[in-house]
């Protein structure tokens, strides 16, 4: 196996002029992992994906036939570009129980959350434009600000998140040019650390985007899937106590992480004349959302379903999380340390002893388990001590036997 191939560009051909950014654009690297995951008896910490054994595939599928038998040309025909008025009153109530206060008009049903973000990209970002983003971050939200030929500053982290305090230092030591336009964070469990930002970061991150007027993005697809510890509400929700702060949070919900990512629904909440620019840049992005998807995850939210099935898969992924972490704190070597998250996906290890993830990857996947190594998380200067380990897809005995496999690979050669 050759891991040079994760980091392949494409051959540039200039026969065809591409445009700057995709001259020799670089693949996901997560996206070429997946080609060991079918591999017989592999275990895969690798993918962000939710677990196939708990989508609620019979309460979906009553969604379906409802929503076709109900009003079958609704589902047939296109829809309105910001989305179904149901649906986005039915978004509007579950931020709500997110104790986000939003009317239906408020929100943007969008073809997944990532398209939501690109849709921002698109009217706030123009070549050259800076836009800051937590580092270690979200793969695909690095590879969107590269193609949009953003400027791409990096803003620290800790544990707790995003440094708050290190990146007003960074804001004051800033030249009056190139001011950045937008802050890129995912606050709650994030991908890929788990972290959750504490509420007082939240606050004084508020207080910064309205002093600084820089546009705060909240992605939050994963907030909702918490099994310990205690909630800590969305930066957006923070929002109306600090004066001026509703004018500078962007906020992407999805439903891919805690219903079926296969639906495609994501929604955007975002100041009016953003979202008006959003739906405009939507218009000749795909016209619509599927009006099929949108009117099934209406009506499984309108169901009710959504609580329950929530509280089913949080407490599947605590026990997958918590095997997963006892069974590295009992086989793996003592320089490796690692997050205990409250909620989400993801579990971050890091090397202390100073080795590379993506030689202890190729010794996985030849004991059949996988992770993605650190270095995909990061924007120019990889961590490459770093390991990405996702506790959501497999059993919780596959993701004891999983980290077993993986605290073997990390004790091979364990001291440099
Ligand atoms: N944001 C983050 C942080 C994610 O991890 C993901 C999915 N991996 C997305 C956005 C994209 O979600 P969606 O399926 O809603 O486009």
């Amino acid at each position: 196996m050759r891991l040079e191939r994760l980091e392949r560009l494409d051959t540039p051909d200039e026969r065809y002029r591409f445009a700057a950014p995709f001259r020799a654009p670089q693949g996901s690297p997560i996206r070429e992992l997946f080609k060991y995951v079918g591999r017989p008896g592999m275990i895969s910490f690798a993918g962000g994906y939710p677990s196939k054994d708990l989508f609620d595939r019979e309460g979906l599928a009553h969604a379906l036939h409802t929503a076709y038998r109900n009003d079958p040309i609704t589902c047939l025909q296109y829809g309105d570009t910001a989305g179904s008025p149901l649906l986005r009153r039915s978004l509007a109530e579950l931020m709500g129980a997110r104790e986000v206060n939003c009317s239906p008009d408020d929100v943007i049903v969008t073809t997944g959350s990532q398209q939501g973000f690109d849709l921002l990209l698109r009217t706030l970002i123009a070549p050259g434009d800076t836009a800051l983003i937590e580092e270690p971050a979200y793969p695909a939200a690095i590879q969107a600000l590269r193609l949009a030929g953003a400027n791409i500053v990096t803003v620290r982290t800790d544990r707790d998140g995003i440094d708050v305090d290190a990146l007003a230092a960074q804001l004051d030591a800033w030249p009056q040019a190139g001011r950045p336009k937008l802050l890129y964070t995912v606050p709650t469990f994030a991908n890929p650390t788990g972290a959750t930002l504490p509420r007082a970061r939240r606050e004084a991150l508020l207080r910064l985007a309205v002093q600084r007027q820089i546009v705060l993005v909240e992605d939050d697809p994963y907030g909702e899937l918490r099994f310990t510890g205690t909630p800590v509400p969305p930066i957006l929700a923070l929002a109306d106590a600090c004066p001026g702060a509703r004018d500078w949070v962007v906020y992407f919900g999805s439903l891919s992480k805690i219903v079926a990512p296969g639906l495609r629904i994501g929604w955007a909440i975002a100041p009016a004349p953003i979202a008006r620019r959003m739906i405009v840049a939507k218009q000749t992005s795909d016209l619509c959302t599927s009006p099929l998807s949108q009117e099934t995850a209406r009506h499984y939210l309108d169901s009710g379903s959504l609580t329950l099935h929530l509280r089913s898969i949080a407490g599947a992924y605590r026990s997958r999380c918590e095997a997963m972490l006892k069974a590295l704190a009992h086989f793996a070597p003592d320089d490796v340390e690692f997050s205990a998250p409250e909620g989400g996906m993801f579990v971050w290890a890091r090397l202390t002893g100073g080795r590379d993830a993506a030689d202890v990857l190729k010794r996985a996947i030849e004991r059949n388990v996988m992770f993605v190594p650190g270095h995909a998380f990061y924007v120019r200067e990889p961590d490459r001590s770093s390991l990405r380990l996702s506790f959501a897809a497999p059993s919780e005995a596959e993701a004891f036997e999983g980290a077993r496999r993986l605290a073997s690979a990390l004790s091979y050669n364990s001291t440099p």
